[in-house]
Formats: C-alpha cells, sequence, structure tokens
C-alpha cells in the first residue's frame, strides 16, 4: 500500500509467525558481542515467508544479508543497512536422521548436529561440536575442524535465490573451497543432507570428547569470533602474530588473547572500531616484520 514504510509492508506481506523489527541490535546475535543495529530483521517461520521476503527486497532494491549465529562476524559500529534475515525459527532448525543420513535445517545449531549424529552411532561430523554456528553459516564459510572440512560431509544442499526459487544441488557440484563456498554468497542456504559412516555411538562419543579437550585447552574461553586470520601457506597465523610479540596487545576493550594468537577478544566494553583498528595494528607489524599479508577469515561487514 502506498505511504507504507519497508518494515510495515513486510509485516503485511508476512504470516504473523514471522518477526519484523526495526533498528534491531546485533550485538547479543553475534560471538565477538559488537556490532551496531540491522535496519531492518526479519526472521521467517516458513520457506513462503523468506521467499515473499526476498522477492520485497529484490524489487525494492533493499540488500539483504542472512545472520547464522553470528560466530565468524565482525559487524561494524554503524550496523547494517537494510535487511539482516535470520533462520533462528524453529522452522529452519529441524535435524532429522534417515539411515546414515542427516536432514539439517540451515538454522540447525552445528553442535546439535554432532550431538545427533553420535545418539544414532554415526562417525564423521564430531569435528563440528565445538564450532559456534549453525548449519547455514557452516556450508557458506566451508567450516573445518580437527582436519575435516564441512563439504566433505555434505551430499546436497537446499538453497533458495534472490527472486525466492528454490534450488537442490550435490555438495560435490558447489565448488566449495577453503572456508568459502561461493554458490552462498548470493544464494540462501535452506537445509543439507550430511551423511556419516556406522560407528558405536560410545566411540563417537570418545572421539568428540577429545576434541572438546584440545580445544578447550588452547582456545580463549572470552567472546571472540574464533580465528580472525586466514592461515597463510608459511606459518599458522597465531604463531606468526605470536612470533610479532602481539600476545596481550590491546586497543580499548579488544585484545590479542594470550592463550592464542589468532583470537582477538572482548573485555566486554569493546567497539567494532577497537578490533578493527587491532586487526589493522596485527596486520601492518605481521608485514613489515614477516612480509606476509594476513587475511581476515571473519567476515566484517555493515556501516
Ligand atoms: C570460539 C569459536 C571457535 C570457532 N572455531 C571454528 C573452527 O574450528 N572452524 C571454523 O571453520 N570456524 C570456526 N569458528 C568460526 C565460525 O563458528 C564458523 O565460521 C561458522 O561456520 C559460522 O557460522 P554462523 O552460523 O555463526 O555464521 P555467521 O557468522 O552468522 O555468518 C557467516 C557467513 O555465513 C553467511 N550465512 C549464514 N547463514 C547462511 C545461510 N543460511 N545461507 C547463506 N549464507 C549464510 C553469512 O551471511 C556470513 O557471510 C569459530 C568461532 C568461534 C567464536
Amino acid at each position: 500500500m502506498k505511504g507504507q514504510t519497508h518494515p510495515e509492508a513486510l509485516r503485511a506481506q508476512l504470516s504473523e509467525a514471522s518477526r519484523v523489527a526495526e533498528n534491531e541490535p546485533l550485538a547479543k546475535r553475534t560471538t565477538l558481542g559488537v556490532a551496531g543495529p540491522a535496519e531492518i530483521f526479519i526472521e521467517p517461520s516458513s520457506e513462503t515467508d523468506l521467499a515473499q521476503a526476498l522477492r520485497y527486497c529484490t524489487a525494492n532494491r533493499l540488500p539483504v544479508f542472512v545472520l547464522g549465529r553470528g560466530s565468524n562476524l565482525l559487524i561494524r559500529d554503524g550496523g547494517i543497512r537494510g535487511v539482516v534475515v535470520s533462520l533462528q525459527h524453529e522452522f529452519f532448525s529441524g535435524i532429522e536422521v534417515r539411515g546414515d543420513e542427516l536432514c539439517c535445517g540451515a538454522g540447525a545449531r552445528l553442535r546439535h548436529v554432532a550431538n545427533a549424529a553420535r545418539n544414532a552411532g554415526l562417525a564423521g561430523l564430531e569435528f563440528l561440536e565445538g564450532i559456534p554456528g549453525c548449519v547455514g553459516g557452516a556450508l557458506r564459510m566451508n567450516a573445518g575442524a580437527m582436519g575435516a572440512m564441512t563439504f566433505e560431509v555434505v551430499e546436497h544442499v537446499r538453497f533458495m535465490d534472490r527472486d525466492g526459487q528454490v534450488e537442490e544441488q550435490p555438495a560435490a557440484e558447489m565448488a566449495a573451497e577453503y572456508r568459502s563456498c561461493p554458490v552462498l554468497r548470493e544464494n540462501i542456504a535452506l537445509s543439507a543432507v550430511l551423511c556419516g559412516q556406522p560407528d558405536e555411538p560410545d566411540a563417537v562419543r570418545a572421539r568428540m570428547e577429545a576434541f572438546r579437550k584440545r580445544r578447550t585447552s588452547s582456545q580463549p574461553y572470552y567472546r571472540s569470533a574464533g580465528c580472525m586470520f586466514k592461515n597463510p601457506a608459511e606459518k599458522p597465523a597465531g604463531q606468526l602474530v605470536d612470533e610479532c610479540g602481539l600476545k596481550g596487545h590491546s586497543v580499548g576493550g579488544a585484545s590479542v588473547s594470550e592463550l592464542h594468537g589468532n583470537f582477538i577478544i572482548n573485555d566486554g566494553h569493546a567497539t567494532a572500531t577497537d578490533v578493527i583498528t587491532l586487526i589493522e595494528l596485527v596486520r601492518e607489524r605481521v608485514r613489515e616484520k614477516k612480509g606476509i599479508n594476513l587475511q581476515t577469515e571473519v567476515q566484517i561487514v555493515g556501516e
């Protein structure tokens, strides 16, 4: 209707179970805990509503950003203009075990996927246990740990384009690479089929527990976005940061973890600007001392 604001028009087009908010704070929706607000925030309660919202955004040239669990994001203090879509509604969070396969919604938490695989006696998904994201974020980032990567255990991905059309592709055809799946830059993952190999639940549990111990002894407990930099070919980024004497270095409320040089942690008072200034300082020092250009693994978005 004429004269409606975008949030009003979106509310009118989506079902009541879908949430539309304005100026939604995002800091608590990220693990690092810094971020400005989303101009418009939508939590659709069905694929129909997601498609409707995307078509509206395309028709009105509103930029769309998909938020997972915010564990690989640094959102600038000015927030995100346009529409932020979150698939945290329970509609998108299902996990169904069928034989050796797990059909997982994009909003399902990776820890829950690993637990479901363990309970079903399926091996191969243990590495997902300590990655604090959801399936959509893990697919987009091709998240990996303990020598394994998401796309090695994925069979098919269903996704939606910006016109609300749904497609399904075999994982092998999606050309996923180190920490990226280019197909999902523009498209929104809806669900994926993951595959495990039959094993004893106790053996799977033991491997998960060993992975958990390795993580807790090597990663800081504070708020962070995980590894800040991609590992260059020469050496792990954390080691380079350590060799440059940067552990413990801080800007405002952000500091380089004393435990792991590739983690930037928030003492509870950091701003996104503090974190970005510290990232630049680290990159400059590593470039100067080691001649290596560190690239961020964490995505820096927003205004
Ligand atoms: C303590 C800690 C430990 C970590 N350990 C690891 C690790 O071992 N290995 C590793 O790889 N990463 C690790 N990470 C980083 C992070 O958890 C992963 O990259 C994770 O996959 C991100 O998922 P997310 O749901 O939080 O995505 P977000 O951070 O919310 O988003 C990341 C990207 O995915 C996109 N996205 C999200 N959902 C969708 C969707 N449905 N469709 C399309 N795109 C989507 C977003 O737009 C964004 O571009 C760690 C982070 C923390 C804080």
